[in-house]
C-alpha cells in the first residue's frame, strides 16, 4: 500500500481504560527525515500515544506499522530491537560512570553494565562513541562522570545512549524541560541534525520550541486529532485556537 513508504504508520489506533478512550481512532504517519511534534492540552493522550508505540501500553484496537512491521503484538524489548528508541523526561544515565562509559554500555553489544565494561574497546566501538559524543556536543566531556554534567548535558547524553543503538524512530518527551535558553537552542540544532536519516517524534508544550523544531505538528485533543500540518497552519486553525485559548 501507499502507506508502506512511511517509517511509522498508525491506523485507527484506540486504547480504552475502563471504557474511557484515551486514544480514539488515531491515524498518524511519519516519514523518514521528519521531525513530528505532538501537542495538546493535559490529558489529550500524548503520553499514551508514545506508550502505545513503545509497547508499554497495549492497544485495544488498530495498527502501528514501523518499517512495515506490525508492533502491536511485540514486547517492549522487541520494539526496541526493531529500532524504536524512547527518551523519558527523567534521564536514566549512570551518574557514576563517565560519559564514555555511559555510551559504551549502551552500545548494542553491551548486554550488561559489567559485561560491557569488561568488553574490550574495539576500534569500531570507539569510533562510534566519538561520533556520537561529537553529535551530542560532549566530545570534550568523555572522561567526565555523568553525575557532574549540567542538566542539559545529561539530557543530551541520554539522547546519545539511544542514538548509539541506531534507532530509526526516536521519541522524546519534553526534551527541553528545565533547560537554559542556550541549551534549548543547542537542543533544537541537535534534534534537527538527528532527524536526518531517521524519524523523530516529540511531545512538547513549549510553543516557541515547537516552532523552532517541527516539520509537522499534530494537535491532540481528547484522544483525537484536532489538526495536523505545518506549525503555521495548525496555529491559525480555529479549532486549535479555541482549545488553547478557551472562551
Ligand atoms: P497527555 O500526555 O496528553 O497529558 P495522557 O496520555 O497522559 O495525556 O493521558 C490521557 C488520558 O488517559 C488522561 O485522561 C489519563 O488520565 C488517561 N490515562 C492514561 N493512562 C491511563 C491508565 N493506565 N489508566 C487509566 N487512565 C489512563
Amino acid at each position: 500500500s501507499a502507506n508502506s513508504d512511511f517509517t511509522l504508520a498508525i491506523e485507527d489506533l484506540t486504547v480504552s481504560f475502563d471504557g474511557f478512550k484515551a486514544v480514539d481512532s488515531l491515524n498518524l504517519y511519519i516519514d523518514k527525515n521528519e521531525l513530528h511534534v505532538v501537542i495538546g492540552p493535559n490529558g489529550a493522550g500524548k503520553t499514551t500515544v508514545l506508550d502505545l508505540i513503545c509497547g508499554k501500553t497495549k492497544a485495544t484496537s488498530g495498527s502501528i506499522k514501523f518499517l512495515n512491521k506490525e508492533l502491536t503484538d511485540l514486547s517492549e524489548h522487541d520494539i526496541v530491537r526493531a529500532g524504536v528508541g524512547r527518551k523519558f523526561q527523567t534521564p536514566s544515565i549512570y551518574e557514576n560512570l563517565t560519559v564514555m562509559e555511559n555510551l559504551e554500555v549502551s552500545y548494542p553489544k553491551g548486554r550488561s553494565v559489567l559485561g560491557a565494561l569488561m568488553f574490550k574497546r574495539s576500534e569500531q566501538v570507539m569510533a562510534k562513541i566519538n561520533e556520537i559524543a561529537k553529535e551530542i556536543m560532549l566530545e570534550d566531556e568523555l572522561d567526565t562522570e555523568a553525575g557532574l554534567l549540567s542538566h542539559g548535558q545529561k539530557q543530551w547524553l541520554e539522547i546519545g545512549m539511544l542514538l548509539i543503538q541506531n534507532p530509526q524512530l526516536l521519541m522524546l518527551d519534553e526534551p527541553v524541560a528545565g533547560m537554559s535558553v542556550k541549551e534549548r537552542e543547542q537542543t533544537a540544532e541537535l534534534l534537527n541534525k538527528i532527524s536526518s536519516g531517521r524519524s523523530v517524534l516529540v511531545i512538547e508544550h513549549d510553543m516557541e520550541f515547537v516552532e523552532q523544531i517541527a516539520h509537522k505538528v499534530t494537535v491532540l485533543h481528547q484522544g483525537k486529532i484536532l489538526a495536523m500540518g505545518d506549525m503555521a497552519s495548525v496555529q491559525s486553525d480555529p479549532k486549535v485556537v479555541e482549545v488553547y485559548l478557551g472562551h
